[in-house]
């Protein structure tokens, strides 16, 4: 139970707000994302900087209340925001220095990608970060990051070069490949588990323009479509990063026919090389069938970032499920087309995502407590729903989905995409060995296990633990 007086003792110290139920803003900053996500905390700590970021993790640990950390608060399972606790809300944290010269830049932790890819733009550089804009820097690097730079440039957390820290003793490190080398390994991979991370520095790439966009089909032909996509990644080269999408297009007066409200296959995404040659690389998927629109264009990367965030809007409820495939067979790909066929919802989306066989896989496998690494394909299924009375239905087509393509899927999950699974979840995500690693390191660094808002790795017992880091 946190007491007025407590909080009026940090207010004096805390250059943020400090939102408790009933205050202005209370409401919006405890809204996420996923809307099926209803969480009152105590406390919203909306920290200006580093030094509120250690003043309400000190409170919170004393105070023996649950904290959660929120970015831009994307997390499906809704691990920004928890009941009766301190939420250590870093969106106001928006700073970005670039040195274009050096190809860096560092950024506050509250940043989203957009954010951040519209401040490189004037450059011509960009950020390898997530398939929309508005996820957060924060949440998607440290538990990975996929995006349209992926095969060309690997994960958000390949190109992190070092994190500022505030651990769960409220002392400020820092981590890089010469500073804390364990915690920078546990951190590029393990989540919000091991600190709250208050600046990151990453490197960034030239790439200015790209050819982007998506080449849309009726879903009737989903099966046809995904083998077509199928035989072009075959042979793709690393600067193509495309995917398959099967969902339905928005039943909105200003849409043009025949799109207007018709359930589709997708196949598209980003040529971050030189135009004229992603033309010529790009024409065979292009062509394929007779697309009902070819939407690829010239974009500017900042723009290209943008083009898939009308899938996903913000305030319907969610729920995800998500798993490596062991290959992309026909039986896969029959599967996901006659599931889609009877989708109970037109907001759910199916994502088949190509993102190995490039700079992702070339990163060695215990480089990074990143779970799996070696695995081309990824499905992702985020089914969404505007009515809360139809959770039921679309949670269990999702998980019927699941069963149905269990031959198919690998023994290993992106943390990121999947919903809150469990101590089991967490062991697909990671791997026996990593996940072994990474609770030692838990021991280390967050005895107490302070920071369970998760995918949470737990502390290997006093034994084994690498000893206590204050
Ligand atoms: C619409 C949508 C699109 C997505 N697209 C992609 C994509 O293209 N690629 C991809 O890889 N993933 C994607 N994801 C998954 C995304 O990576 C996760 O949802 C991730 O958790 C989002 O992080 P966040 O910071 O935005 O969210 P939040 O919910 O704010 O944070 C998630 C969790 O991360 C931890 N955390 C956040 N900030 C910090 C910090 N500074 N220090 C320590 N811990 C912290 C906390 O545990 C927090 O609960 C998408 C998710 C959604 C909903």
């Amino acid at each position: 139970m946190l007491s007025g007086s407590t909080i009026n003792g940090l207010k004096p110290r805390f250059k943020g707000e400090l939102l408790t139920p009933g205050e202005s803003g209370y409401e919006t900053a405890r809204t996420v994302f996923n809307a099926a996500i209803n969480r009152r905390p105590a406390l919203i700590a909306r920290c200006a900087g580093p030094d509120d970021v250690i003043a309400a993790v000190n409170l919170a640990r004393d105070e023996n209340l649950p904290v959660s950390v929120r970015c831009s608060g994307h997390n499906i399972a809704g691990f920004a925001v928890c009941d009766d606790g301190v939420v250590i809300d870093l969106s106001p944290m928006k700073a970005i220095d670039v040195d274009a010269q050096a190809r860096t830049v560092r950024l506050g932790a509250g940043l989203t990608w957009g954010e951040v890819n519209d401040a490189l733009q004037p450059y011509d550089l960009a950020a390898a970060g997530g398939f929309v804009s508005l996820t957060g820097v924060s949440g998607l690097t440290l538990g990975g990051g996929m995006g349209w730079l992926v095969r060309k440039h690997g994960l958000a957390l390949d190109n992190l070069l070092s994190a500022e820290v505030v651990l769960a003793s409220g002392r400020r490190v820092t981590a890089s490949a010469t500073e804390n080398e364990d915690l920078f390994w546990a951190l590029r991979g393990g989540g919000g588990n091991f600190g709250i991370v208050t600046s990151f520095e990453f490197r960034v790439h030239p790439v200015g323009m790209v050819l982007a966009g998506i080449c849309l089909h009726p879903a009737a032909n989903a099966g046809a479509a995904i083998r077509a996509w199928r035989e072009f990644e075959a042979t793709s080269p690393e600067v193509s990063t495309q995917g398959a999408l099967l969902f339905t297009f928005p039943d909105d007066p200003t849409a043009p026919e025949p799109l207007r409200g018709a359930a589709l296959v997708g196949l598209g995404g980003v040529y971050a090389g030189p135009l004229d040659e992603g033309e010529r690389v790009l024409r065979p998927l292009r062509e394929y069938g007779k697309p009902l629109a070819d939407m690829f264009q010239p974009t500017p990367y900042n723009e290209a970032q943008r083009m898939a965030d009308f899938l996903w809007p913000p305030g319907l409820h969610g729920y995800w499920k998500s798993s490596f495939l062991n290959g992309l067979s026909d039986g896969a790909i029959d599967t996901i087309a006659d599931y889609f066929a009877k989708v109970p919802s037109r907001h759910t989306v199916m994502v088949l995502e190509h993102n190995g066989d490039g700079a992702m896989d070339r990163v060695p496998e215990g480089a990074t407590s990143f779970g799996h690494r070696g695995w081309p394909y990824n499905l992702v299924v985020t089914s969404a729903w505007a009515d809360p009375a139809e959770a039921e239905q679309n949670i269990a087509w999702t998980r019927a989905c699941f069963d149905a393509l269990r031959p198919f899927t690998a023994p290993a999950a992106y943390v990121n995409y999947i919903g809150d699974e469990g101590p089991e979840g967490v062991r697909t995500a990671y791997g026996a060995a990593k996940l072994a690693r990474l609770m030692s390191l838990k021991a280390k660094y967050d005895p107490r296990n302070l920071f369970r808002m998760n995918q949470n790795i737990t502390p290997a017992a006093a034994a084994g633990a690498a000893g206590a880091a204050g």
